[in-house]
């Protein structure tokens, strides 16, 4: 859909070290890409990272992998959204399934994604239901209720990306269909519009979970998928230039 940007975002999650983060940007930042190119390293490697972007040409952007809720103070070990924008993070991850696990609801999903906006980051939410929820049939009532809370008091969407991932299919080599994740983001986005109207066109629904090369091209064609929010695959620059190539 041309009112919708195309976003390819790469979740490092807590993987590579200084040398082969160095290596893997040199090789994806010898390009210009058309669509929007997101890399999320773990913390230490935000800044170094940013320091080779910015020698290179490419217009790949930085985003980090979460946000602490809050402006500053006794939050040891934490990071705030005003540090991830000084080392150069235009983006962050916020609510992926990996941190929902070990205690994240949706209220404090909420909570980042308004500290963010504040700050002038853009929130990829992460949203999902687990095996067992979809097993349940449950899938559309977990989503539609995890994408309300977290985009409430939310009025201006013109910055925010969700990113539909289902538990099931993060890391297990099992994705979802191309059929079945267009279903659930038109879905997403009908839930959206319920809220806040048209708005919810201009918002990019990325599909996340086992996309590779070889899987990339069937979720381009759906007509809600916006782009796709890659882990183990975004670690290999040619496998992840391809699946940028496939929404190109
Ligand atoms: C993720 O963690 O956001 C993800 C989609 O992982 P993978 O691509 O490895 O399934």
């Amino acid at each position: 859909d041309s009112k919708r940007r195309t976003v390819i975002a790469a979740n490092w999650k807590m993987n590579m070290s200084l040398e082969t983060a160095g290596s893997l940007i040199t090789q994806l930042a010898d390009t210009t890409y058309s669509n929007t190119v997101v890399v999320c390293p773990p913390y230490p490697y935000l800044y170094p990272v940013k320091l080779l972007l910015n020698q290179s040409t490419s217009n790949i952007q930085l985003g980090g992998q979460n946000v602490h809720e809050e402006d500053k103070g006794a939050h040891t070990g934490d990071i705030s959204a005003e540090m991830l924008k000084d080392v150069g993070c235009e983006h962050v991850i916020i609510g992926h399934s990996e941190r929902r696990m070990i205690g994240e609801t949706d209220e404090l999903v909420n909570n980042k994604v308004v500290k963010a906006l504040e700050k002038k980051l853009t929130p990829i939410i992460c949203i999902g239901e687990t095996a067992e929820q979809y097993d349940q049939g449950l899938t559309k009532e977990v989503v539609s209720s995890q994408i309300q809370t977290a985009l409430t008091g939310v009025t201006d969407l013109s910055d925010i990306v969700i990113a539909y991932e289902p538990v099931w299919a993060i890391g297990t080599g099992k994705s979802a269909t191309a059929e079945q994740a267009q279903d659930i983001h038109e879905y997403i986005r009908s839930t959206i519009e319920k809220s806040h109207g048209v708005l919810a066109d201009e918002v990019p629904i990325l599909y996340g979970g086992s996309v590779k090369a070889k899987n990339a091209e069937e979720f381009s064609k759906m007509k809600d998928i916006d782009g796709v929010l890659v882990g183990g695959a975004s670690l290999n620059a040619e496998e992840f230039k391809s699946i940028i190539q496939a929404f190109a």
